[in-house]
């Protein structure tokens, strides 16, 4: 298990950003597909350079440059640049919520191309890519890592960062239900809350507003729903799939299937639940969520993805019942609480 940063660490990834001169150049990188902790991670770090007055920046993730409508109100939106046009060399890189390089899609070359690279994270299975690592695997989130590095940095929270760094957090807590919600991570909330946020604005934007389409998708997609009692050593899967055929019969774009995992991890009889989501011809991105029976993050790392021990994911190929026979072969080694 990783330790929390040191004060080393602190210390190097403090005086790394002090470094930057004026009009250096700093490029700031969230994983592929982002969510919540990666864009607000990201965003909430800019606002708090800005701050600082470190203004040549830019912020980026790879892949389509389309944020998923649920974001589109944070604040610092406009500092996103596709990546195929970003800075082929900055002074420094910073990279959020990405467990390796592979989460960094194109982009992972400005690791070797820039003065210096900073990596935040909180994922256990974390590579520690970066020339300084900050990685802390007991935070919720990585805008935790975030708050804790503006501290250092003497930022002090604003309503922009906090807006960003309180989606971050909401999201990685599943809106503070799941067990990383410690006393920490409520305190962390009320001085985010302490800013001004309107916290019952931002949870309707993020996780209770779909398209109608989304809504009748939805209803497809959890009729064709299964569940296997025998799977994992008897503690039961329950899956289901999505295919790019189903985004466009209801006209909707892939971000919509992303909380598709919540209809099905809810299901009483199964600790693991997994959604195969078609993202090319015989391309699947994989959600897992385990209730405890199960370390879902052994199952991913050993089909090339990675994530937390509860909540993991990975890319798989052929077809959606290949990539499923797979995750079944794996369960039952993965079992941690039979
Ligand atoms: P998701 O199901 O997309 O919400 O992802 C759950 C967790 O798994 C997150 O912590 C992700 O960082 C991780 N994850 C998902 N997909 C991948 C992947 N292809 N490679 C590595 N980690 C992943
Ligand atoms: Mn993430
Ligand atoms: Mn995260």
């Amino acid at each position: 298990m990783l330790a929390e940063p040191t004060e080393a660490e602190w210390a190097a990834a403090v005086a790394a950003v002090r470094a930057v001169p004026a009009d250096g150049r700093i490029l700031l990188i969230c994983h592929v597909n982002p969510d919540g902790d990666a864009l607000g991670s990201m965003l909430g770090f800019a606002h708090g350079l800005l701050r600082l007055g470190l203004d040549r920046l830019q912020a980026t993730f790879p892949g389509p440059p389309e944020v998923p409508e649920p974001f589109r109100g944070l604040p610092g939106l406009e500092l996103l640049v596709p990546a195929d046009r970003v800075d082929p060399a900055p002074d420094l890189v910073v990279c959020f919520d990405a467990a390796s390089e592979s989460r960094l899609g194109t982009l992972v070359d400005r690791l070797d191309t820039a003065g210096t690279s900073i990596v935040l994270d909180h994922h256990a299975s974390n590579t520690r890519f970066g020339g300084i690592n900050l990685v802390d695997p007991h935070a919720a989130a990585t805008s935790v890592v975030v708050e804790q590095l503006l501290d250092r940095l003497g930022v002090p929270l604003d309503v922009r960062i906090a807006e960003c760094l309180y989606v971050a957090l909401a999201t990685d807590t599943g809106s503070f239900r799941f067990d990383v919600t410690t006393p920490a991570v409520h305190q962390m909330a009320a001085r985010l809350l302490a800013t001004g946020l309107r916290p019952g604005d931002i949870s309707r934007r993020i996780f209770d507003t779909r398209p109608f389409g989304a809504v009748r998708l939805y209803g497809d997609v959890l009729t064709r729903a299964r569940y296997e009692p025998e799977a994992a050593r008897g503690l039961g899967l329950a899956w289901t799939y999505a295919t790019r055929d189903d985004l466009t019969r209801y006209d909707q774009r892939p971000y919509v299937l992303e909380p598709l995992i919540d209809s099905i991890r809810c299901t009483a009889e199964a600790d693991v639940s997994c959604v195969v989501k078609q993202v090319g011809d015989d391309e699947w991105a994989v959600s897992m969520r385990s209730k405890g029976g199960v370390d879902v993050s052994r199952v991913a790392v050993a089909l090339g993805g990675g994530g937390h021990r509860l909540a993991a994911g990975f890319t798989g190929r052929g077809g959606a019942d290949d990539v499923v026979a797979a995750i079944r072969a794996e369960l039952d080694g993965a079992v941690i609480n039979p």
